[in-house]
């Protein structure tokens, strides 16, 4: 195991540009999938980053940042949503972790953001509430919904009011933000393409 004390978060962007760029050219090298990494993680993880992913199945992120055991802290949930879950695990990442960098990745074909912009959908209630928490931030980031929703800008809208309610949210986050030590950027992965549109830090709103 090895400490985050000298990463920082350009350093953590240029090594997940530099694994998404070999993906994307199917230059993949598949780093630390041996039983022998695994072993040397016994002892404990101190991955670079945490990513808040949609769980769709398409949006595998170790395979789109060609990296391995050990070297990314994943949360996922239908459609990479703010909730207490997926924030605490944020939290861990940062405080416990200690990774410089929080990653919020949307895609394009979300059916959580697509359903977000289509109220008649028939979901449950629990559904329903995940859902609606997706409508009301793009709502309230101006999105405008009439005639009809841009659905390519809502994607990458998502990602950024997602990491920006995760910054809202978290005294620890906004305590690394501003000591320098944490950024929190948001990104839309694009399904044709296979490229990534960084999005640039958030900050607090
Ligand atoms: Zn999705």
């Amino acid at each position: 195991m090895t400490s985050n004390a000298n990463l920082t978060p350009a350093k953590v962007i240029h090594e997940l540009k530099a694994g998404h760029e070999r993906f994307r050219q199917a230059r993949s090298i598949h780093p630390h999938a041996t039983e022998a990494r695994l072993h040397e993680l016994e002892q404990g993880q101190a991955p670079h980053a945490a990513v808040l992913s949609c769980s769709d199945s398409r949006v595998a992120v170790e395979l789109i940042f060609d990296s391995g055991f050990g070297d990314l802290f994943v949360i996922r949930n239908a459609g990479n949503s703010s909730t207490p879950g997926s924030l605490a695990s944020v939290e861990y990442a940062v405080e416990a972790l200690q990774v410089p960098l929080v990653l919020v990745m949307s895609h394009s074909g979300c059916g959580a953001v697509g359903a977000a912009c289509k109220p008649e959908h028939l979901l449950t209630p629990t559904l329903m509430d995940h859902v609606g928490h997706i409508r009301n931030g793009l709502k309230g980031a101006g999105l405008p919904f009439e005639p009809q929703v841009d659905l390519t800008h809502a994607y990458g809208l998502h990602a950024r009011v997602t990491a920006r309610e995760l910054i809202n949210s978290s005294a620890l986050l906004r305590n690394q933000i501003d000591n320098g030590r944490l950024e929190v950027h948001a990104a839309c992965f694009e399904l044709h393409s296979l490229e990534i549109n960084w999005l640039g830090a958030e900050h607090e709103a």
